[in-house]
């Protein structure tokens, strides 16, 4: 091992043990701590609004209305949600107890897991980075958070930000890529939460499970919507443009992926697209202030790749023109491609959208169900029948009807993906479930034991 790396190593053990014996110190099981850490994360978040949204902007280009929309006042519904609710989350649940245990009292009690580390990504970098810390707080939880290193500028803000506003002792930040991750998930956790791609997902349960530390993977994948005939194109083609290209530019895990269209509205919704994306963007959208930007070059040549499959490039209606310098691919419509080509094959995490002609319902179900369950599922169709067999038929981690993204934002929503989309999930009381153990404390006096439970059993011999 070289001496770096065994520095970087050493390091982590130690963090890692400095916050172990802070959670045994008992300070962060305290109401008043976890009350304490959540009104400064709600401080951090709206004193620093605009240096945040400037820093995520520096990353992604993403325009500041987005940041502050989808970010930060999300941010602090959550923490405001949380103080609200932190006292009836911590209460104990008394459960029934069976006749056999009487007399006594049962109690569900909640308890924190211990020491968690939290991994996120650069897409929503503020949101993914202090979403889960919310949770990990208001259990109860020491926490090290490890931003994403494609997104710098956030990163090195939380790492400046947060020993600011936030309990040292028990919340740290480590920067840093592979290397730092890897000696990270190398760790005894009590708790790892991951946010990004399924194959690192892999990596993180791989890790875990060597100490069976229980994981939380919110992952990705391809979300479909399917839009049939009954609907009003115009309202619609509005919501799938906001929630594909008004989203981070299509760099969200629940942006549409792939739109399944009743056949004979597809020549009418993609004129409303096209018209949409020019009322949104302008004429030129590589000019338009309110498109993200690709975040890498890395991540450009990742998107072109899927555009430049010759039987993809060849299916281009709208957009596919590029610019390697400004990170910017134009919104782009590619209309039937075939199902193997790499752009329906791959989770497409940038502006490309597929429009696949189908007969109905029958054959967007179909075409769903031979893929991986999708995080997010849409449909658009004001038929009741249509939309309960989109609900019962297909699994997928959420799903909005008649509108896109905007149920991430439903506190009372378990966030998480189901099999390929991911593990768990959070947001409001989940999160708080997220980060906590619950123990069954069941307790009695000592009065009221019941002859003949004990042996000699003769009363229960004699009554045979
Ligand atoms: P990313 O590249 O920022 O990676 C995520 C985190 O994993 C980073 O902190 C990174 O340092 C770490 N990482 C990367 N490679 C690693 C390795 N080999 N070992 C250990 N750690 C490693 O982000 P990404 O994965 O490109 O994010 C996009 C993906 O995340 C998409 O698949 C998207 O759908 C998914 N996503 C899911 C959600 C959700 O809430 N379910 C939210 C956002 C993004």
């Amino acid at each position: 091992m070289a001496i770096q790396e065994e520095m970087m190593v050493a390091g982590v053990e130690q963090l890692v043990r400095d916050l172990q014996h802070t959670v045994r110190s008992g300070i962060t099981k305290t109401e008043k701590w976890r009350m304490q850490q959540l009104r400064a994360l709600l401080k951090l978040v709206v004193e620093n609004e605009e240096s945040l949204a400037n820093a995520v902007f520096t990353d992604l280009g993403k325009p500041t209305h987005e940041v502050v929309i989808y970010e930060l006042l999300t941010l602090a519904t959550s923490c405001k949600l949380a103080i609200k609710e932190l006292k009836k989350w911590m209460t104990p649940e008394e459960v029934p107890v069976p006749p056999m245990a009487l007399p006594g009292t049962a109690m569900v009690v909640p308890e924190p897991l211990g020491v968690a580390l939290v991994i996120a990504p650069w897409n929503f970098p503020v949101l993914l980075a202090i979403n889960p810390l919310i949770g990990a707080i208001s259990a109860g939880c020491a926490a090290v958070l490890k931003p994403s290193e494609i997104s710098p500028t956030v990163s090195s803000i939380l790492a400046k930000l947060i020993p600011k506003y936030l309990d040292t002792d028990a919340i740290r930040v480590i920067e840093g890529g592979v290397p730092i991750t890897t000696a990270l998930l190398a760790q005894k956790w009590d708790k790892i939460f991951y946010t990004g791609n399924p194959t690192v997902g892999r990596i993180v349960m791989a890790a875990a499970a060597k100490h069976l530390t229980p994981v939380t993977l919110e992952l990705g994948g391809k979300c479909p919507l399917y839009i049939d005939d009954s609907v009003d194109l115009k309202v619609s083609a509005r919501r799938i443009c906001q929630g594909k290209w008004g989203f981070t530019d299509g760099q969200a895990c629940i942006s549409p992926d792939y739109l399944l269209v009743q056949e004979h509205i597809v020549p009418n919704l993609v004129e409303t697209l096209k018209a949409t994306i020019v009322e949104f963007y302008g004429e030129d959208a590589s000019t338009s202030p309110d498109l993200t930007r690709i975040v890498t070059a890395n991540h450009f040549r990742r998107v072109t790749r899927l555009l430049d499959d010759p039987r993809t490039t060849e299916k281009i209606v709208h957009g596919g023109e590029r610019n390697e310098q400004s990170l910017f691919i134009a919104p782009t419509i590619v209309l039937d491609v075939p199902l193997d080509v790499p752009v329906m094959l791959e989770e497409i995490f940038g502006p490309i959208l597929p429009i696949i002609t189908v007969k109905g319902a029958d054959e967007a179900i179909n075409i769903i169900l031979d893929l991986p369950k999708p995080l997010a599922l849409y449909v658009f169709s004001t038929n009741n029948t249509v939309q309960e067999r989109f609900v019962t038929e297909i699994s997928a981690g959420g799903m909005a009807i008649n509108e896109t993204v905007l149920h991430f934002t439903i506190a009372g929503f378990p966030f998480g993906g189901v099999g390929e989309s991911g593990m768990g999930a959070y947001h409001g009381k989940h999160s708080f479930d997220t980060f906590s153990h619950k123990k069954g404390v069941y307790r009695k006096g000592m009065d009221g034991d019941a002859e003949g439970t004990f042996p000699p059993y003769t009363i229960a011999r004699n009554n045979l």
